[in-house]
């Protein structure tokens, strides 16, 4: 072997892995998101805390776990969310299995979650989450408004065989899951309190200026709408709505926020009183609310 050759290779422990995931993750996620990033691979593979990976920093890694660490760092290099690496994202408190047939949960819909359990705190609220994907909305507020009786509909059987999956692992088993076309279904009149929808709303000529991690991955059929009818589905399920709640019952709606001014006439031509825009923490119009009238 000539002198050229040999390669001086670190003693791999935790810390050396750690820096290497941090060279090559912060030019594709910045500094803050790189370490949250890390912290999730290491909670996965090894079910360390923050503190645990400080404690075991001086650790030497198995060729096992050097072997699986670099094959998460090459799926991250090409795009992969963590979410479907690890299977797992976090969602208003809560583990939800997400796989690449469901929309990683996002944190602006926490706010949505936020909001109905704030404005709703009546008991025994019927409930219906129109295209639940991984039911993390539908979940979620079954756990957070008491005794209420949840329905989940989605058109996907793979979206819905993870939504049941995690209504059992979550203790929200007595959500009802159903696979239906919202633009087929008729409901029961007067069956619901509330309808809840983050349907697609991203139109398709914002393609452009969305990260690779959600256009290589993530489902279609969950994000887009065609910029020709981009309101198809709140006005379906608008229609639905004012058979299907009961009178005096509520709509939230996550939107697009520059959709948000055509979407107060929409509602307002349908016959929805009392329409609220609502804002996110990033100031941008992201939810709607509004009721069916009480006659
Ligand atoms: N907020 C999501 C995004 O921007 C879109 C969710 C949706 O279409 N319902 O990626």
């Amino acid at each position: 072997m000539t002198e050229t050759m040999k390669t001086s290779k670190a003693t791999p422990t935790v810390n050396a892995a750690v820096r290497e995931l941090r060279h090559r993750l912060t030019p594709l996620y910045g500094r803050g998101e790189a370490e949250a990033v890390i912290r999730l691979i290491f909670q996965y593979l090894k079910g360390w805390s923050t503190v645990d990976l400080i404690i075991n920093e001086n650790r030497v890694l198995s060729e096992y776990m050097q072997q699986k660490l670099q094959e998460i760092e090459n799926r991250l290099l090409n795009h992969e969310p963590i979410q479907y690496i690890t299977e797992m994202a976090y969602f208003y408190g809560m583990d939800f299995h997400v796989a690449p047939g469901v929309l990683v949960p996002r944190p602006e819909t926490e706010e949505l979650i936020d909001l109905i359990v704030k404005e709703n705190k009546g008991n025994d609220l019927r409930v219906l989450d129109a295209g639940t994907g991984s039911g993390c909305i539908a979940i979620a507020l079954s756990r957070n408004l008491p005794f209420s009786e949840v329905t989940a509909i989605d058109i996907s059987p793979e979206a819905l065989e993870i939504a049941r999956k995690n209504a059992a692992d979550l203790h929200a088993s007595s959500i009802r899951f159903l696979e239906e076309d919202i633009f087929n279904w008729r409901p029961e009149a007067d069956s619901f309190d509330i309808i809840v929808s983050n349907p697609p709303y991203v139109d398709e000529s914002e393609r452009a200026d969305m990260e690779p991690n959600v256009l290589k991955y993530e489902p279609d059929i969950a994000l887009f709408v065609p910029d020709s009818d981009p309101l198809r589905y709140y006005r379906r399920i608008g229609e639905v709505a004012l058979k299907a709640l009961k009178p005096g019952g509520r709509i939230y709606f996550e939107i697009n926020p520059r959709h948000a001014k055509e979407m107060t006439v929409l509602m307002k031509d349908l016959g929805f009183e009392n329409i609220r825009l609502h804002a996110d923490i990033h100031c941008r119009q992201r939810f709607l609310s509004c009721c069916r009238s009480k006659e």
